[in-house]
């Protein structure tokens, strides 16, 4: 039997926050956030107040950081037990809908520990004591309606994708206006993320028809509109916000590939945001990945009307238009040219390399790989070379 599981409802579109109001009946809502944005935008004080006017009390637990960490889990679960919500209401980036996810967790099974959970699809029935509601701020990660939450464990630099259908959120809310307050950088950086979220996954080994049609989509939507939202047009910000959504639909279902093992993996030994590490690392890997699913690459190529003949032109094509758009979005295309030192990446390739064959996204990687196939890819990512095994 196959499964595809979404959230049960999205709002979206500008002003969607207010479509909290269906809330009404609930309780409790502890409302999960990051450091000041939602705040500075206002979105956090309008999420308050919609909130309370559909008659629920409300509890705030703000501060959670980028790339969240195993202890902010246990502290926010910790607070969720003392406050009981029975709606749990994360805004903002990747980041603290992750965290929020993972506290839930922890809240409504308090004995479980860490590692308990890493395996993935072994998590137990939530939704005992509180539902969960998704508000993205960012275009890229697409928490709001995934079945995934990254959690990094500071004391071994690892990041570990927690992955269950049971933390795919009930609600979502894309309110269009939020994203419009996000740097440049930070429009880039995600907006690269969703894009490999939706190549991944139309060559990943999980892939549907289902999840094909909301990865080529999703594809289509990007390459049409990121550099005009990272040059700040709204309409642009707004396709891109529902666009990741999309991608974000495809891969949750179809699983991801070797990019994100190996961004999962870099991101926090390198300290280079994780959209970034994709951006580095998509070519090299559709390079790698090309000698087993050439054919499913050049349809994409095909379907965003790319140059070439043969589906060998038709992919180096989609290589070079991902390069030609980190270029336009200001992305080098290298570890090193990142700022990543030749002293730091040989002291970690090994051990990054063995840790991305581990990750779960390989899994799902169209042609497997071993870990010293992976300390070559990476090498290649690194140094700007060409994968040619
Ligand atoms: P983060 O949530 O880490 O946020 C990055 C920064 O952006 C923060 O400083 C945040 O500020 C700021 N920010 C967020 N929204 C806005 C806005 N609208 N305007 C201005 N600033 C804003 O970023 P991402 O969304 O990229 O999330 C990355 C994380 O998600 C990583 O840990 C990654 O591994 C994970 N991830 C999860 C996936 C999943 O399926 N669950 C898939 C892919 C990645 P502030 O803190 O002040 O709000
Ligand atoms: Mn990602």
């Amino acid at each position: 039997m196959s499964r595809f599981t979404l959230p049960r409802d999205i709002y979206y579109g500008p002003g969607a926050l207010e479509e909290l109001k269906v809330l009404q009946g609930h309780k409790k809502a502890m409302i999960f956030t990051g450091g000041s944005s939602m705040k500075r935008g206002g979105f956090l004080q309008k999420t308050e107040e919609v909130l309370k006017a559909a008659g629920l009390e409300t509890a705030l637990f703000e501060g959670i950081e980028p790339d969240p960490s195993i202890e902010t889990v246990m502290k926010g679960a910790q607070a969720m037990r003392e406050f009981e919500p029975d709606v749990i209401v994360a805004i903002g980036g990747g980041s603290p809908i992750d965290a929020a996810k993972a506290m839930w967790i922890f809240y409504e099974y308090p004995e479980k520990t860490f590692e308990d959970i890493k395996t993935p699809f072994t998590m137990p029935k939530l939704r005992n004591k509180a539902i969960f509601v998704a508000i993205p701020s960012t275009s890229g990660t697409a928490s709001e309606v995934t079945a995934f939450s990254v959690i990094t464990d500071y004391s071994s630099g690892i990041k570990y994708p927690l992955a269950d259908f049971e933390i795919t959120p009930d609600i979502a809310v894309l309110d269009t206006d939020i994203p419009l307050t996000m740097p440049p950088k930070l429009t880039a950086h995600t907006g690269i993320d969703a894009l490999t979220h939706a190549i991944e996954a139309y060559v990943a080994t999980a892939r549907s028809d289902f999840s094909d049609a909301l990865a080529l989509k999703a594809i289509g939507d990007i390459f049409d509109n990121l550099v005009d939202s990272y040059h700040g047009d709204k309409e642009a910000r707004g396709k891109m916000h529902i666009a990741q959504c999309l991608a974000g639909m495809a891969f949750s279902n179809a699983l991801l590939g070797i990019a994100h093992s190996l961004a999962h993996k870099t991101g926090a030994v390198f300290h280079i945001p994780h959209g970034c590490c994709n951006a580095i690392l998509l070519p090299y890997v559709i390079q790698y990945n090309s000698r087993v699913c050439m054919a499913r690459y050049a349809a994409i190529a095909r379907y965003l009307g790319l140059p070439g003949g043969t589906d060998k032109q038709l992919t180096d094509s989609l290589v070079k238009a991902i390069c030609g758009l980190n270029k336009e979005l200001n992305i080098e295309q290298t570890y090193a040219a990142n700022g990543v030192s030749e002293e730091l990446y040989k002291e970690h390739a090994d051990a990054i390399a063995h840790n991305a064959v581990l990750d779960p996204c390989t899994l799902a990687n169209p042609r497997p790989i071993d870990d010293a196939a992976m300390k070559e890819v990476l090498a290649c990512a690194y140094y700007g070379k060409r994968v040619t095994f």
